[in-house]
């Protein structure tokens, strides 16, 4: 939690959100274009927000709060399957048009908004339930003020019933029970709501605070009791939000509409949305063309707890995603493009990560082709390198290329000196550098013992792998590796101490590294040693 005051200064905000100062200062260098800022600056309510929700962090302004407006809850239903959400949802939307002036045809945006027959408002979540809850927790942000539970009044409980209220228990969502279809003659709501009793929710009428409803939804019965219930219990929630200001909210559902561009519907959650505005979401950016209803009527602004449809980003943000709304396009930009840039950096490492941690579990074929990748990408690295040395380019990266051109002769073609390197290397056909292969895992050893077979072929010289094992080094192997004068190569692996003691002794050499390219730039300088002798 930060908490926003009109005057804070730079260090200020970097205490409560517990991070370090240039790691601020660098953030914002992309949303300020104010380069003199320093820990005493002071920082808008505005940019101290982005900042906030740029580093997770929950913006609070809790001198304010209590005098805000009353807003309308916001409602999901939930329930087991045939259990009857669409055809309650149905109902409420449909009753929904007979209350519009313009008796107009709802458009299903993920979300619309109801006037009761009492006047009051209720914004339903028309996505399934399941996706609202697990998919819409933006930075711990919850869009769904309660929860409707749906349950049969001749099925009763079921498994989904179950989950869904562990769900609202886990989002700590209050929930209203609506027993449903109790037009069917074998409907039995006292033992459902003994069941519900059994699987912890506890009912009004055993004590609890938990409201039950018996409606049909499809016979449209006691809809309105269902209304009412939902309005009382979000009075004494006391909903209220501040509709002054840049509006804040949430992603509900987006879509490309040919011709149309991105079309995106969302629920404002604070402050208030129009026109014009310039929205940022994840890393999708743009500047709010039309707001529409669920209507598709056209709207000059949407208020807390409204769900609209949007147009005019430039891309679709992800559903649950929350989106805030800055001062100028290049801001929205900027920050979209920083995330974006971030994201592409947290996935490119992830997925360093994963290929490490994922190729024990694949199978021989996914194997293979990470191999295959693997050791295509080696060659290419090697036919560049050569490529280079063509080029008489400068090479301070690999010690053994260098040494090859330090040998080559200034003022021959390049096809002497190629000519050269293979004579470098085809001379010592009768020997061979003996290696040992050591690795945490199979997958691993495999795609180390491919690499080196691959170098060996490319420079044309003989590796002999005597020995290519998984596990930890041991002192057998490194008397084997003495007999053989051989070296071991060893992928991510800890050495014993008294193993490494008696290699430094035997004068076993040991090669480890954690990467495969560290322990091939080994290989490489074995290949150069193993030339060397000849000049
Ligand atoms: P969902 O899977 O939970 O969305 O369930 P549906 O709304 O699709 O309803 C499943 C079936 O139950 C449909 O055939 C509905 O017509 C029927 N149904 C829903 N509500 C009622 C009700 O109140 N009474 C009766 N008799 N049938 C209902």
């Amino acid at each position: 939690q930060v908490i926003i005051s009109p005057s804070m200064t730079l260090s200020n905000l970097a205490t409560q959100m517990d991070i370090n100062m240039n790691t601020l200062l660098y953030a914002l260098r992309d949303i300020e274009s104010n380069n003199k800022l320093d820990q005493e600056s002071f920082v808008s309510a505005e940019t101290a927000e982005i900042l906030a929700h740029e580093f997770n962090c929950l913006p609070t302004y809790p001198q304010k709060e209590a005098k805000f407006p009353l807003r309308p809850p916001v409602v999901t239903i939930m329930g087991h399957v045939d259990h009857g959400k669409t055809t309650l949802l149905d109902s409420f939307r449909n009753s929904n048009i007979c209350a519009s002036e313009y008796g107009g045809i709802t458009q299903s945006i993920g979300a619309f908004s109801m006037k009761t027959s009492s006047g009051g408002i209720i914004t339903f979540i028309d996505t399934p339930g399941h996706k609202a809850f697990t998919n819409m927790r933006a930075r711990g942000a919850e869009i769904t003020d309660i929860v409707i539970l749906v349950v049969c009044a001749t099925e009763g409980v079921q498994p989904t019933t179950l989950e869904s209220i562990r769900h609202a228990r886990e989002a700590d969502v209050p929930v209203i029970v609506a027993l449903n279809k109790i037009d069917l003659p074998n409907a039995d709501a006292n033992r459902v709501e003994l069941q519900l009793l059994d699987a912890g929710v506890e009912l009004e009428k055993f004590g609890g605070e938990v409201m039950s409803i018996q409606i049909s939804a499809k016979k449209r019965m006691n809809l309105d009791q269902l209304e009412e219930a939902i309005l009382f219990k979000s009075e004494l929630m006391d909903l209220r939000a501040d509709k002054t200001g840049f509006a804040r909210g949430t992603i509900i559902e987006s879509k490309i509409i040919e011709g149309r561009g991105s079309l995106c519907s969302l629920l404002v959650q604070k402050g208030t949305l129009k026109p014009g505005d310039n929205l940022v979401s994840g890393n999708v950016y743009g500047k709010i063309r039309f707001i529409l209803n669920e209507f598709g009527e056209q709207l000059k602004e949407a208020l807390p707890s409204q769900a609209v449809e949007v147009t005019g980003l430039n891309d679709m943000p992800d559903s649950g995603n929350d989106l805030i709304i800055v001062s100028s396009p290049a801001k929205a930009k900027a920050i979209a493009d920083r995330r974006k840039n971030e994201k592409e950096r947290e996935e490119a490492e992830k997925k360093e990560k994963e290929v490490k941690i994922v190729l024990p579990k694949l199978s021989y074929q996914e194997r293979r082709g990470l191999r295959t990748q693997k050791t295509n990408m080696i060659v290419e690295r090697l036919k560049d390198e050569l490529e280079q040395v063509k080029a008489g380019a400068e090479l301070n990266a690999f010690r053994d290329l260098k040494k090859i051109k330090d040998k080559l002769g200034k003022g021959m073609s390049f096809e002497e000196n190629l000519e050269k390197i293979q004579e470098m290397f085809s001379d010592k056909e009768e020997k061979s550098i003996n290696v040992f292969l050591k690795a945490q895992n199979f997958g691993m050893l495999e795609a180390l013992e491919d690499s080196v077979n691959i170098l060996g072929r490319e420079k044309n010289v003989p590796i002999r792998i005597i020995q290519s094992e998984v596990g930890a080094i041991t002192s057998q192997e490194i008397e084997f590796a003495k007999e053989q004068k051989g070296v071991i190569l060893c992928m991510d692996l800890r050495i014993p101490r008294n193993v490494m003691a008696k290699a430094q002794k035997l004068g076993v050499a040991i090669k480890s590294h954690k990467i495969i390219y560290h322990l091939l730039a080994d290989v490489n300088n074995l290949i150069l040693d193993f030339t060397e002798p000849l000049y």
